[in-house]
């Protein structure tokens, strides 16, 4: 569904992706496991369009989307859900939920049945519906990037840091979510500093670091490998 060849991102002088080949099969849940500044976000963006591949291409569906412009790659079925959520804190939950169908917001009977779908699928969200996202709590507003990146119904989900500065209990909800997206047959790219979790819940996984894929293999294989466990899983 997605191949990654030989990709370059630079912010100015600073390589932050130096050329990284990866590929996400339908169905499959892929994690990108890296520390802080590995590049993980910059790849995601480059993904998505919003920032620009130096060298090399994207493939979506065997399509070359390369240089094709962010609202463009919507039609072509992949959402991100950001870093940092990214939530409008002033907007309702329902307004946001309406800005992940921007482009399809001429069409208010698909708008209204994606808000029922996502409201199903994340009920805290439906009880609080009209609230102002910037008062949702850490976890809900991850669910609700989560549920306005699924607005568009993407066929692949990519998810930046979801678990970023929740506490276990909540991680624990997101990644139960994360698998049931899964259940689904929703195709998912999951980058994650929560090492454990992520494999876990991987079927393949990459390690990132300094813009470069130093490993790859099924989440347990990366699990049980000895590197992985001294430098992201904490264990030896
Ligand atoms: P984190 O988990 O901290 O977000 P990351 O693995 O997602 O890390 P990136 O955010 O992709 O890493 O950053 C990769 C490198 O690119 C870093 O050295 C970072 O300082 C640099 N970088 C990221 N965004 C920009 C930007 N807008 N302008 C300049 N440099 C940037």
């Amino acid at each position: 569904m997605l191949k990654i060849e030989s990709v370059k991102v630079s912010y100015g002088a600073i390589e932050a992706v130096k050329g990284v080949s990866l590929e996400v099969r339908a169905g499959e849940v892929v994690t990108i496991i890296g520390a802080n500044g590995a590049g993980k976000s910059t790849l995601l963006k480059s993904i998505v369009g919003l920032e620009p591949v130096a060298e090399g291409r994207v493939l979506i569906d065997g399509k070359d989307c390369t240089h094709v412009p962010s609202h463009q790659r919507v039609g072509l079925g992949v959402a991100l859900s950001p870093e940092g959520r990214g939530v409008f804190p002033d907007q309702t939950v329902r307004e946001n939920l309406m800005l992940g169908a921007y482009s399809r917001r001429g069409d208010k009977a698909f708008v209204e049945r994606a808000i029922e779908r996502e409201f199903a699928r994340f009920p805290r969200l439906k009880e609080r519906e009209h609230q102002l996202s910037g008062t949702l709590s850490g976890g809900e507003q991850q669910m609700l990037a989560i549920a306005r990146a699924l607005m568009s119904e993407p066929r692949l989900l990519l998810l930046d840091e979801p678990s970023l500065g929740l506490a276990p209990l909540i991680i624990k909800d997101i990644f139960d979510a994360i698998r049931q997206l899964r259940s689904s047959g929703l195709t998912i790219l999951l980058v994650e500093q929560m090492a454990k979790q992520a494999l876990g819940v991987a079927d393949r996984a990459y390690v990132l670091e300094t813009g470069c894929i130093t490993l790859e293999g099924s989440g347990r294989e990366l699990l049980d490998n000895p590197k992985v466990k001294s430098a992201y899983l904490g264990t030896h």
